[in-house]
C-alpha cells in the first residue's frame, strides 16, 4: 500500500533511508525476507509425465489389443503389449523430463542484474539478491526485479504490460500520493512493478516488496499455468504424423478386406492390422523432435548460446542474412579514450585539456565510480566509463569535486537522442554541458558554417580511421532547457573499440555458409565503414548508407532497391533498423537480427531471430529475443546456426529411419496379402521388431552431432516441409527394398518347403538386421556412409548393439522362443541374412550417388 503514502512515510515504515542499506541490513533482512526469486509452478513429477505417455490414440488402440487378447486367452501376447507399452512410455517419459530439466537449468542462466545503493556505492547485483529497502537505480532497458515506491524519475517511462496488457509506455511521477488504496496498479504512478520495463529515462526507487509479495508474485500462480506454446515444427510433425496415420489406416482397410476375401480368421485379421498399423505409425517421432531440439539447446549454451524460443533453433537453419550491430558484437565494447580533438589542436592523454572540456568529461557523464584500494571502479555506460577514466587520469583531484557537486537538471543518454547532458552548479555559476554524436551536438552550438564544416571534416578523418566520436560542448546561463541550443563549442574525444579477435574468420565462415552478414549501427558512417571493411562485410564506401540518405530515399519511394545492395547502415534509427529488416525480408531474406538496445527491441522483436546479448544487452533487448549470446560475440551466432542445423538434420534422420522401417513393414505383409501367402510376420514379431529396431535407436539419432560440411551448406528454404523430395526418394527406395527383399526371403523359404514358423523366424531376423543397418544409412542424407564419422555417437552403438543382442538372447530363450516364435539359427544363416541386410548399404549409397548426380538441381536443400 505504498501508493498511498509519500516517500518519507515509505522509507520510514520500510525502516531504510535513501543512503541505501548496509552490509550488515542486507544480511539480517536477506534472512527475514528470503531471495527475490518467484516460487516456481509446480512441476509435473516424473509420475505423471509417465503417465500422460498413455494418452495417445496410438496406446489407446494398443490397450485395445491387450484387451481383447486377454478376452481371448492369449495372455503372453496381451503381457508382451503391456510390457511393449511400458517400455515405451518409460522411454519417452525420460526423454521428456530430462528435456524439461535442461529447460529449467538454461533458464537459471538467464540472470538479471540492477544496480543497488550499498554501504554507499552504487553496485551491480543479481536481482536474485535485491531485498526489502534497497535503493534501486533504473535506466531504459532495466526490467524492473521488484515492487518500487519511486524516489526521483528523469524522463523515466515504463511498459507494465505484463501486470495491467497495456502495451503503451506510461510516465510516472515520484511525487503523486494516490488517496485510493485500491487504486488500479496501472494508475499507481509512484510504484514501479515487478516484471514491467522501464522503456526510457532514469529513476531512483526504494524496494518495497520481492519475490512472491510483489503484485506479479501474487498472480504468479496464473501465469505459470498458461500452457507454453509447443514450436512450429512440433506442430508440424503432428500434422505429418496425423497424415501419415490415415494413409496408413487406408492400408489397414486394404489389408482388412484382403483378408476376410482370404478367409482367414477374423481374429488374426484385428491384430495383424492393429499391430501393422501401431508399428508402422512414427510414434517416436515427438519424442525424437524433444530430444533433438533439448539436446540443441544443451549444446548452445554450452557454446554460448540460450535459447529462448524453441523454434530458433529450427529457424536458424534457415537463416541468410545477419544484420549485426557493430558496438559489443563485432568490437569489444572496450572503449578508451585516446586522443581529445579541438578546432585547434590534438591532445594526448596526458597532455592538458581545457577546463570546460575536462568538467563536460566527468560531469555529463552517467557512470558512477569509487575507489578500492587506490583504483578507480567504474559502473555504467562505456561512453562515460571510457571518459570518466580519461578525465581522472589527467586530474585526480576531479574525483572530490565529483563527489561535491549534484546535478541540477539532466538529460539522460537514449540511444534515439544520441546525446546526453547535465546542468551544475559552480562557484555560483550554472554550467550547461552536452555530448553525444558530433552532428547532434554541433547543431545546438552557435558558430559559422565554415567552422561546423571544418569541424565535421575533422570528425570524418578520425572516423574514416574506425575512431568512435563523442563531441562535448557547454554554455554558462541561467536557463533551465539544457536541450535548447546555444551551447559554445569545445571538442571531441577520439575513442578507440578494438575489434574482437575471431569475427573476421567468423564473418568468412557465415558467408560460405550461404548466410551474407550487413552492418547496421547508430554509429558514424566512416567508423562503421572502417570496422565493416576490417572484417570483410564491405569493400567500397558505395556499400555504405546512412539514416539520413534512408529518409531520402524512402520520400522518393525507392528505398527497397537502394537498401538491398548496401551493406553498412551507419546512424540509424530504431525505425530506420525495423525498415532495413523488413527490406531485407521482402527480398527474400530469413533474416537475424543482433541488438543490445532498448533502441534494438522493435528489430528484434520483427526478425526472424532476434539475438540479444547476455553481456552488456539491456533486459528490454533480451525480453524480445529467441536467443541470446552469452558472451555477446558474433563468433557465437555461428555456433548457433551450427547448432540449429545439426537438430534439424538430427530430426530428418529420425524422420526417415521412422518412416522408412514402416513402410518396409507395410510393403512386407501388403505383399503376402496379394500373394495370398501366410503373414510373414505374426502381430507378436512385429511388435518386437519395432521395440529392438526403433525403440532406443530413434532417440540416439536425435542426439548427432555436426556431419562434415555442414557450414558449408547453403541454408534450407524455411517453407520447404521435412518431407521433402529427398526424403521421399530415400524413404521409397530404402522402404521398398528392405520390404521387398523380406518378402522374397519368405516366399522363397516357403517354397523350398520350409515351415511356416521357421520362415518367419529368419524373415523376422531379416527385417532386425535391415533396420538396425538402416540406421547407419538414416546418419547422412548426403555424405557417403564411408566418410562420416561412425564412433562420435556412442549411445546409437550401444542402442544397436542392445537390440541385436536382445534378439540373439529371445533366440535362445525358451520362454522368448515360445512367445515370438523363433529359434536359434546357424551361424552360416546368420552371415548371410546379415549380407543380404548389408547390401541395403549399396543401395542407399547409389540412391546418393544418383540423385546428387542426375537430380541434385531439383532435389538439393
Ligand atoms: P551502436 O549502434 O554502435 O551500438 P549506439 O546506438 O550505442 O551505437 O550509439 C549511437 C551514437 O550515440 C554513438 O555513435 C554516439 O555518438 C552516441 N552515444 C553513445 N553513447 C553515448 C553516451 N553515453 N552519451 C552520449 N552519446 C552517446
Ligand atoms: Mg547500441
Amino acid at each position: 500500500m505504498f501508493h498511498i503514502k509519500s516517500v518519507e512515510e515509505t522509507l520510514r515504515d520500510l525502516g531504510c533511508s535513501v543512503d541505501g542499506l548496509s552490509k550488515q541490513e542486507v544480511l539480517s533482512r536477506s534472512e527475514h525476507y528470503g531471495k527475490n526469486i518467484l516460487q516456481e509452478a509446480k512441476k509435473r513429477t516424473i509420475f505423471w509425465i509417465f503417465v500422460e505417455q498413455f494418452k495417445s490414440p496410438v496406446i489407446y488402440i494398443l490397450l485395445l489389443a491387450a484387451g481383447v487378447s486377454l478376452a481371448i486367452k492369449e495372455f503372453g501376447d496381451a503381457g508382451f503389449i503391456m510390457v511393449a507399452l511400458s517400455i515405451n512410455a518409460i522411454v519417452g517419459a525420460y526423454q521428456e523430463y530430462i528435456a524439461g530439466e535442461r529447460a529449467d537449468a538454461l533458464k537459471r542462466v538467464i540472470k538479471t542484474f540492477v544496480n543497488v545503493l550499498r554501504d554507499g556505492h552504487r553496485v551491480e547485483i543479481s536481482s536474485e539478491d535485491v531485498t526489502v529497502g534497497d535503493i534501486v537505480f533504473f535506466e531504459s532497458g532495466v526490467k524492473v526485479p521488484a515492487d518500487i515506491r519511486l524516489i526521483e524519475t528523469n524522463e523515466l517511462q515504463v511498459n507494465e504490460s505484463l501486470l495491467t496488457g497495456e502495451s503503451i509506455d506510461v510516465n510516472k511521477n515520484p511525487a503523486y500520493i494516490s488517496t485510493n488504496a485500491d487504486e488500479p496498479i496501472g494508475e499507481r504512478q509512484n510504484m514501479l512493478y515487478a516484471g514491467s520495463l522501464v522503456t526510457r529515462g532514469r529513476a531512483i526507487g526504494v524496494v518495497t516488496a520481492i519475490a512472491n509479495q510483489t503484485e506479479v508474485g501474487k498472480i504468479a500462480a496464473l501465469l505459470a499455468t498458461a500452457k507454453t506454446a509447443k514450436p512450429p515444427l512440433m506442430l508440424r510433425m503432428e500434422i505429418f504424423s496425423v497424415n501419415i496415420s490415415k494413409m496408413i489406416g487406408g492400408v489397414a482397410l486394404l489389408i482388412i478386406m484382403l483378408g476376410i476375401y482370404q478367409e482367414m480368421p477374423l481374429k488374426d485379421i484385428f491384430f495383424l492390422t492393429v499391430i501393422l498399423a501401431i508399428s508402422a505409425i512414427p510414434e517416436g517421432l515427438p519424442v525424437a523432435i524433444t530430444v533433438a531440439l533439448s539436446v540443441a539447446s544443451a549444446v548452445m549454451s554450452r557454446r554460448n548460446v540460450i535459447v529462448r524460443r524453441l523454434s530458433a533453433i529450427e529457424g536458424l537453419g534457415s537463416c541468410t542474412l545477419i544484420a549485426s550491430d557493430k558496438t559489443g558484437t563485432m568490437t569489444q565494447n572496450r572503449l578508451s579514450v585516446e586522443h581529445f580533438v579541438t578546432p585547434e589542436q590534438i591532445y594526448s592523454p596526458s597532455e592538458h585539456i581545457n577546463e570546460y572540456l575536462l568538467l563536460g568529461a566527468i560531469l555529463c557523464n552517467e557512470s558512477t565510480f569509487h575507489k578500492e584500494s587506490d583504483e578507480f571502479v567504474f559502473i555504467g555506460d562505456q561512453v562515460d566509463v571510457a571518459l570518466a577514466r580519461y578525465a581522472l587520469a589527467l586530474d585526480e583531484s576531479l574525483f572530490e569535486k565529483h563527489k561535491s557537486l549534484k546535478a541540477i537538471n539532466s538529460v539522460p543518454y537514449e540511444p534515439v537522442n544520441k546525446y546526453s547532458a547535465a546542468s551544475y552548479e559552480i562557484e555560483y555559476k550554472k554550467l550547461h554541458f552536452i555530448k553525444g554524436s558530433p552532428e547532434v551536438i554541433l547543431s545546438k552550438c552557435e558558430m559559422n558554417d565554415d567552422k561546423k564544416e571544418y569541424i565535421l571534416k575533422q570528425v570524418d578523418e578520425w572516423a574514416a580511421k574506425g575512431f568512435r566520436n563523442i563531441a562535448l560542448a557547454y554554455k554558462a546561463s541561467n536557463e533551465s532547457d539544457i536541450a535548447k541550443e546555444g551551447y559554445i563549442y569545445l571538442g571531441f574525444a577520439v575513442i578507440t573499440d578494438p575489434l574482437r579477435e575471431g569475427v573476421k574468420e567468423a564473418v568468412k565462415t557465415t558467408e560460405r555458409a550461404g548466410i551474407e552478414v550487413i552492418m547496421v549501427t547508430g554509429d558514424h558512417p566512416n567508423t562503421a565503414f572502417f570496422i565493416a571493411r576490417e572484417l570483410g562485410i564491405a569493400i567500397s564506401k558505395d556499400e555504405v548508407m546512412d539514416g539520413v540518405e534512408i529518409s531520402h530515399w524512402i520520400e522518393r519511394g525507392a528505398h527497397k532497391e537502394e537498401i538491398a545492395h548496401k551493406r553498412v547502415f551507419a546512424r540509424v534509427s530504431p525505425e530506420q533498423k525495423q525498415l532495413i529488416v523488413k527490406t531485407f525480408q521482402d527480398l527474400g531474406h530469413f533474416v537475424a537480427v543482433t541488438g543490445d538496445g532498448v533502441n534494438d527491441a522493435p528489430a528484434l522483436k520483427f526478425a526472424n531471430i532476434g539475438i540479444a546479448m547476455g553481456k552488456s544487452g539491456t533486459d528490454v533487448a533480451r525480453e524480445s529475443s529467441d536467443l541470446i549470446l552469452t558472451d555477446d560475440a558474433f563468433n557465437s551466432i555461428v555456433n548457433g546456426i551450427e547448432e540449429g542445423r545439426v537438430a534439424y538434420d538430427n530430426i530428418r534422420k529420425v524422420t526417415h529411419l521412422l518412416i522408412a522401417t514402416g513402410l518396409a513393414e507395410i510393403v512386407l505383409i501388403l505383399l503376402s496379402m496379394l500373394f495370398f501367402i501366410p503373414t510373414p510376420l505374426l502381430p507378436v514379431q512385429l511388435l518386437w521388431l519395432n521395440l529392438v529396431a526403433n525403440g532406443f535407436q530413434d532417440v540416439a539419432l536425435a542426439t548427432e552431432k555436426a556431419e562434415p560440411g555442414i557450414l558449408k551448406r547453403k541454408p534450407r528454404d524455411p517453407k520447404e516441409p521435412i518431407f521433402n523430395k529427398i526424403m521421399m526418394s530415400r524413404v521409397v527406395v530404402g522402404g521398398l527394398y528392405m520390404g521387398i527383399l523380406a518378402f522374397a526371403l519368405f516366399y522363397t523359404l516357403l517354397k523350398f518347403g520350409y515351415q511356416e514358423d521357421a520362415a518367419r523366424n529368419l524373415t523376422l531376423l531379416l527385417m532386425v538386421l535391415f533396420e538396425n543397418v538402416h540406421i547407419f544409412n538414416s546418419r547422412s542424407e548426403n555424405n557417403s556412409i564411408f566418410k562420416i564419422n561412425h564412433f562420435q555417437n556412442k549411445f546409437l552403438w550401444v542402442s544397436i548393439l542392445a537390440a541385436q543382442g536382445a534378439h540373439i538372447i529371445s533366440m535362445y530363450n525358451p520362454f522368448m522362443q515360445s512367445l515370438l516364435s523363433i529359434e536359434p539359427v546357424s551361424l552360416s544363416m546368420w552371415a548371410a541374412l546379415l549380407f543380404i541386410a548389408m547390401t541395403l548399404v549399396a543401395v542407399m549409397e547409389l540412391e546418393k550417388y544418383f540423385r546428387k548426380k542426375y537430380y541434385s538441381k531439383s532435389l538439393t536443400t
